[in-house]
């Protein structure tokens, strides 16, 4: 029943203040230069996808949705030195000194504004604090609604829309202050977490579970020999999906997949880049909002049965706004401890509706 468990959520007004504009003057470089000219062959008026109207949208479906045993706060940023365990310091001092300022920081189209390093050090401080949150006990989960995003984010330099990547900042955090020995990252978001498996490539103690659509689908990594290396070797574990996979195929992903190789990790806590851009609004891929709440409620199951119910979820991508609120609202339904109902293939319903509708026109029942 909802309400049955509670929810941390963690969000701030700061990470509003990342809004790059593509109008305004940016710090000349060569990236700049090669940006300027990809955006000129456009045909359209391309502005920044990944914009505060994405997490203004959720706070005001959740505000005017409230789910019961769900509770607002927010944690503190990030300092340089919880960053610098998954990041280097020549790239942390080089974004560092770009604060004040607009500047491209890949020809992907990834760019920070003036007030992007607040934003930044927000995010990853808030997934921070869900982490330390659910290993306190307060709640049984927590969620880090945060931007930007930061699952492609890799030790060096900033991708994808992401400049510092939250969930392996708090994955290491976790290691470092909180006594957990194993991590289970799951990533679901549509695009592969490049930068999570970048800093975790080597890592036996963490667990990258990664579903995503298949390259040439960017970031083109994800493969499925890519399973780590050295003695992290086979503790990447990455399932590459065509991008008409749905419900069904996430499903026997998670139970016939991550549950076994959950069992045999024993994780002693749960994190979830959670991206909403799998959903079949979106992007890629073609999830539902029982979809989200199925992956969830395995999540849940997995947590519960290894780690006391330590599960935290940090926000990655979601660009269309309506599959991202209900989707997030979906999701925290299911952590509160909603009904998640059986799995049907869209259309079958309407399709059982219509033969009982039109059944007696051609029966004699
Ligand atoms: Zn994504």
């Amino acid at each position: 029943m909802i309400g049955e468990r509670t929810v941390h959520l963690f969000c701030d007004d700061v990470m509003l203040g990342h809004n790059p504009e593509v109008d305004m003057p940016f710090i000349p470089s060569r990236v700049e230069k090669r940006v300027r000219s990809i955006l000129e062959g456009l045909t359209f008026k391309w502005s920044y996808p990944e914009h505060p109207g994405r997490l203004s949208a959720i706070r005001q479906y959740l505000e005017a949705n409230p789910i019961d045993g769900v509770h607002w706060t927010s944690g503190e940023s990030a300092t340089y030195e919880q960053l610098a365990r998954v990041h280097t310091t020549a790239y942390l001092d080089h974004i560092f000194s770009l604060a004040g300022q607009s500047a491209w920081l890949d020809k992907d189209t990834t760019a920070m504004s003036p007030n992007s390093i607040q934003a930044a050090t927000a995010a990853a401080g808030n997934a921070i604090a869900a982490v330390e949150c659910v290993v306190r006990g307060d709640a049984q989960s927590a969620f880090a609604l945060v931007r930007p995003p930061g699952h492609h984010a890799e030790p060096v330099r900033a991708r994808g829309f992401c400049l510092l990547n939250n969930v392996a900042v708090a994955a290491a955090h976790a290691q470092a202050k909180l006594g957990c020995e194993r991590v289970l990252i799951v990533d679901w978001d549509a695009h592969h977490g490049n930068g999570t498996q970048d800093i975790f490539w080597a890592d036996p103690d963490v667990l990258l579970f990664d579903t995503h659509c298949a390259s040439p689908f960017y970031p083109g990594s994800g493969h499925l020999h890519e399973t780590g290396d050295g003695m992290g070797e086979g503790y990447t574990i990455n399932v590459p999906l065509p991008e008409s996979a749905g419900d069904a195929a996430f499903e026997s992903a998670f139970r016939d997949i991550l549950v076994p190789a959950a069992r045999h990790f024993k994780p002693d806590l749960v994190l979830v880049s959670a991206g909403f851009d799998p959903h079949r609004n979106d992007m890629a891929l073609n999830l539902t909002y029982n979809g989200f709440r199925m992956l969830t409620r395995i999540l849940q199951d997995i947590a519960d049965e290894h780690c006391r119910g330590r599960l935290a979820l940090v926000l990655e991508g979601g660009y269309n706004l309506t599959s991202l609120s209900s989707g997030v609202h979906a999701v925290l339904e299911t952590l509160a401890g909603g009904e998640v109902p059986e799995l049907v293939e869209p259309g079958i319903l309407a399709v059982q509706e219509a033969l009982d509708f039109h059944r007696p026109a051609f029966t004699d029942d």
